[in-house]
């Protein structure tokens, strides 16, 4: 069974603004998914609604055939997701942050993981520092950092390189691929058919709220 299976999904805002009319997908376990679109096509949207932080208007979601509204405690321990903003308390330690990041998510104190998870994003020297003593790119790394801290079956990454400097750039995809050896499945969204083509086996295109085409990659070069 996919480990995420998307049916007949709408969100209409609070203001009657249909940001998803209608989405069907199914992600199968350890594949890494592109989904291609241009601002305000409805990509966060549709991630935040699989994440549990925003509510669908209609349809289902189903991670690992738990459904994401009606069993939200299932699903959070399951998925990370590195948010496009730093929204947490900026007079916290990283430390604390970050482990404070796998509770929120469920799981029992490791602080060996957490660790790791610094150490693997350069971050470590870093972990007595308050978020807002860090620069702008050591924030994104703390964002990565706070989703992988429960270690999560499910990735998702919201437009990961908007803004982001090239050592960044190639630490996240480092991080990305290892995830992927490990049998992690892997959404990311972006408005670059270079990043798509990049790294994802799959990419689906998103426009004005619908999902227009789910192609593997190589079929999806042939077409655009
Ligand atoms: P919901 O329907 O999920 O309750 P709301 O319409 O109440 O969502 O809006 C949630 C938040 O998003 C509010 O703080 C609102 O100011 C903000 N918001 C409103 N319009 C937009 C927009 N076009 N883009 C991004 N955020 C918006
Ligand atoms: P994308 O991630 O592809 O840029 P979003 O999902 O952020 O797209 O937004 C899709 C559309 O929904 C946009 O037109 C945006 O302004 C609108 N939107 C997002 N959040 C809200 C909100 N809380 N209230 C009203 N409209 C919103």
């Amino acid at each position: 069974a996919p480990i995420i299976s998307i049916r007949n999904l709408t969100k209409s805002y609070a203001n009657g603004f249909e940001a998803l009319k209608g989405i069907d997908l199914d992600v199968e376990k350890g594949e890494i998914l592109a989904l291609l679109g241009p601002n305000g096509a409805g990509k966060t949207t549709m991630i935040s609604i699989i994440c549990g932080i925003v509510n669908p208007s209609s349809g289902q979601v189903l991670v690992a055939g738990h459904d994401v509204v009606k069993d939200f405690r299932a699903t959070r321990t399951m998925i990370g997701l590195v948010p496009q903003e730093l929204t947490t308390d900026q007079f916290e330690t990283v430390w604390n942050t970050v482990s404070f990041s796998r509770g929120l998510h469920g799981k029992k104190p490791n602080p060996a993981h957490i660790e790791k998870v610094l150490r693997d994003l350069s971050l470590w020297n870093k972990k007595d520092n308050m978020l807002r003593e860090l620069s702008g790119g050591m924030k994104r790394r703390v964002l990565i950092a706070k989703a992988l801290s429960h270690e999560p079956e499910i990735l998702f990454l919201d437009e990961p390189t908007a803004g982001v400097d090239v050592t960044l750039r190639k630490d996240m995809w480092r991080v990305v691929e290892r995830l992927r050896e490990s049998g992690v499945t892997i959404i990311l969204t972006t408005h670059y058919i270079e990043e798509a083509e990049e790294i994802a086996d799959r990419v689906g295109v998103i426009n004005g709220g619908k999902l227009l085409l789910v192609e593997d990659k190589t079929a999806l070069m042939t077409k655009l």
